[in-house]
């Protein structure tokens, strides 16, 4: 998933001394586009954080990064077991990742945000089976399933890391300077850590009000994990796929067929997905996070189609890129109704007439958008900033040609 938040994603306790962040995280991540080829690659902003939708964890914990929460691992069949992980920083989540067992070896899917994820990824896969990992796929660019590439070559050097092709592009222009880019004295991480250091330091929000102690937990506890993202990016090194597809890649794994398939573009130009049809489980990577979609940069008509196909898979269990694991289709149905709502009434708009800021009042999701977020304030502004405001806009070029 990719970026952002706003000062209105912190809680309240945090307000004052986020208000600082505020400007800057929304403007932070954002880079020139011109290293991509045009029409790949989001045009204005790094994939940052999408703030809820960290591992399903519910409630208010889905409501704000924690980087102290403990792995999750979920057995989901025999064999295949699930990490959700806890996320990397207050601004970066990590997706899911799915170890699937075959006879002779292991596909993995993602791998993750942090290195050090990777790593202890790989500790418990060792845990859990004593066979190599033989694949790991990357199902889309986002740094936050694939900046754990060469942790896995390092320690299954035979191992073959599979993307889609438009992926794989994707990522050796923009993942690998990505670290780089991070810790460069000028980057907006920078300057939020500097900020946050010196809030703790002088115990007060930038308009003067004192921090409260669990301000102060929290931000010790933020800076700390951006320290460590720091730190263990001064050694990244960048791997790229090893092996690309362009609509399909079947893996048989022993008594274990691994369907891989690209459909259409959706929530990137090159979403790759899992089925394993022998026990009907279906990972989306982030054509599906929950429990707020992600939309920025994405091509939505596409997007249903891909969802339509996915439904109609009728899958057991569903592991989404973020979020908790779905047993039925439920979710996905709801996404894809979502998406083709909105997508239909900025169709209508676009042919009254109506400019994009227009269109944008003219869009009522109203029942889905209570159904998502139960009317809480803080799930609203995720859902308005992550997935409403970039989906109508998305929609506004597609159906003027722009996308
Ligand atoms: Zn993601």
């Amino acid at each position: 998933m990719e970026r952002s938040r706003s000062m209105t994603l912190f809680p309240v306790v945090l307000l004052s001394c986020a208000a600082m962040f505020a400007s800057a995280a929304l403007a932070a991540r954002t880079e020139p586009s011109g290293a991509e080829p045009a029409g790949e690659a989001p045009a204005r902003a790094e994939p940052a954080r999408a703030p809820a939708q960290g591992a399903g964890m519910g409630g208010a914990a889905a409501t704000r990064p924690d980087p102290a929460r403990d792995v999750e691992v979920v057995q989901v069949a025999d064999g295949v077991h699930v990490f959700i992980h806890p996320d990397a920083t207050e601004s970066w989540p990590q997706g899911n990742t799915v170890v699937i067992e075959g006879d002779r070896g292991l596909v993995v899917v993602d791998s993750a945000y942090l290195p050090s994820t990777a790593r202890a990824d790989i500790g418990r896969i060792r845990k859990l089976t004593s066979k190599p990992v033989r694949y790991l796929l990357n199902t889309h660019w986002h740094y936050d399933h694939n900046l754990g590439n060469s942790v896995y070559l390092e320690a299954f050097p035979q191992a073959e890391i599979i993307a889609h092709e438009a992926t794989r592009r994707i990522m050796n222009a923009r993942v690998a300077g990505y670290p780089a880019r991070v810790l460069a004295p000028d980057s907006q991480a920078q300057k939020d850590l500097k900020g946050m250091r010196e809030t703790l330091a002088s115990a007060k929000s930038p308009a003067g009000e004192p921090l409260s102690e669990e301000g102060r937990v929290r931000l010790e506890r933020d800076v700390a994990a951006r320290e460590a993202e720091m730190a263990e990016f001064k050694t990244f090194e960048y791997q790229a796929p090893t092996l690309t597809f362009d609509q399909d890649l079947t893996l048989y794994m022993g008594g274990r067929e691994v369907q891989i398939r690209h459909l259409y573009r959706g929530n990137t130009p090159g979403d790759a997905f899992v089925y394993l049809p022998g026990e009907k489980i279906l990972i989306t990577g982030d054509l599906l996070v929950s429990p707020i979609p992600f939309a920025f940069n994405s091509y939505p008509s596409e997007w249903i189609r891909t969802l339509q196909a996915l439904a109609a898979l009728d899958a057991r269990v569903i592991v989404s890129g973020h979020g908790a694991i779905q047993r039925d289709g439920a979710y996905l149905r709801e996404v894809a109704a979502l998406l083709e709502s909105v997508v239909d009434q900025v169709r209508q708009a676009t042919e009254r007439g109506l400019r994009l800021d227009d269109a944008r009042k003219a869009v009522d999701v109203g029942p889905f958008r209570l159904r998502m977020t139960g009317d809480d304030k803080e799930k609203n502004d995720i859902f308005n900033e992550v997935f409403l405001t970039p989906i109508v806009e998305r929609a506004y070029q597609e159906a003027t040609g722009q996308l």
